[in-house]
């Protein structure tokens, strides 16, 4: 019988599940009543392989049944706040450098990039290759089954929004180092997740109101320009290059 990887029991079989959530992978709002656009994966590594168009929505065979209902309860929640909320802007005179989502239960997105992240590493895919959880595996998949924060450590990070429509692109999860803490920075349309895996290390005292832990109920998001980022230098050097799409 197959083993599930996040319960770890024999299960009967196992089902579809995809790695990003599929709300946020067949995102209409770019592209009014047209459908969803299709995400176009970018390796972030400038010398890897040739970025291919994902079938479909990248999806394996990886949870059980009653692990794939967890994982989509926490999927649903994350997309409800991050595309469906009110995003309340936060000016620096009249020019928003960051967004507000109120009422949050930060607790819940907490539990959705430690679902984000064990799925990439389960997967199999090239893509999420350079997600290894080493021993946070263990303590996200016991969070996850028990529904309880505890075990998350030290988990924390920033959201970062770009507002200009950046294209429809995901770019692959990458491990960075964020004062000098380890993250894995996640790209999904337009937001980029830096998530913390680290348990002892904190944030410099001027910014923790800022991250994702900072506030109970709040969630800020930080405000990034698409054109003096880093990642946009990438993505078009690829572009460039011939991107196989
Ligand atoms: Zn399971």
């Amino acid at each position: 019988m197959p083993v599930c990887k996040l319960c770890r029991q024999d299960v009967p079989k196992l089902v579809k599940s995809h790695i990003i959530p599929k709300s946020m992978y067949g995102f209409r709002h770019l592209n009014g009543d047209k459908g969803p656009t299709k995400l176009v994966p970018i390796s972030n590594d400038l010398r890897g392989m040739r970025p291919k168009r994902i079938p479909s929505g990248l999806y394996e065979r990886i949870l059980c049944h009653k692990c794939e209902e967890i994982t989509s309860k926490f999927d649903s929640y994350a997309y409800d706040v991050l595309y469906r909320r009110t995003k309340i802007p936060i000016k620096n005179k009249i020019y928003p450098v960051g967004y507000i989502i109120r009422g949050v239960n930060v607790y819940n997105m907490l539990l959705f990039f430690a679902s984000l992240l064990l799925r990439m590493s389960f997967s199999h895919s090239a893509a999420f290759g350079n997600v290894n959880l080493g021993i946070y595996e263990d303590r996200y998949r016991r969070s996850l089954l028990d529904g309880n924060i505890d075990y998350l450590g030290g988990m924390d990070g920033f959201i970062s929004f770009y507002d200009n429509n950046l294209s429809a692109t995901f770019m692959n999860p990458y491990k960075s180092r964020i004062f000098n803490i380890m993250h894995y920075s996640i790209s999904i349309f337009n937001y980029a997740f830096d998530i913390k895996v680290s348990d002892n290390q904190e944030y410099p005292k001027y910014l923790k109101v800022l991250n994702i832990g900072s506030m109970e109920d709040n969630l800020i998001l930080i405000k990034r320009d698409l054109y003096n980022n880093k990642n946009f230098q990438i993505i078009a050097q690829k572009i460039k290059g011939g991107i196989s799409v």
